[in-house]
C-alpha cells in the first residue's frame, strides 16, 4: 500500500507542476497577443478612434505600430 500511495503522490505532483507551467505559459503568451488585438487605438490619418481590429473602420487606414513605453531597451 505504501507503494500505490508513493505513486499517486508523484502523480499528483507531476500534475501541478505541468499545471503551474501551463498556467505561466498561457499568461505569458496571451498577455502579448491580446494587446495587439483588443487594444483601443487611434488613427495617425483621420484620428478616429478604433475600439476594435487592426483597420480603420472610417478611412480603412491599417493600425500603425506605435511602440508603448519600452522600458526594457
Ligand atoms: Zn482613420
Amino acid at each position: 500500500m505504501i507503494f500505490l500511495w508513493i505513486i499517486t503522490s508523484l502523480i499528483l505532483i507531476s500534475l501541478g507542476l505541468i499545471f503551474v507551467a501551463v498556467l505561466k505559459h498561457s499568461t505569458n503568451t496571451s498577455s502579448t497577443e491580446n494587446e495587439d488585438d483588443l487594444a483601443e487605438w487611434i488613427c495617425q490619418t483621420c484620428g478616429f478612434h478604433v475600439q476594435l481590429g487592426n483597420e480603420c473602420i472610417y478611412c480603412g487606414e491599417k493600425k500603425t505600430v506605435v511602440k508603448k513605453h519600452n522600458w526594457a531597451n
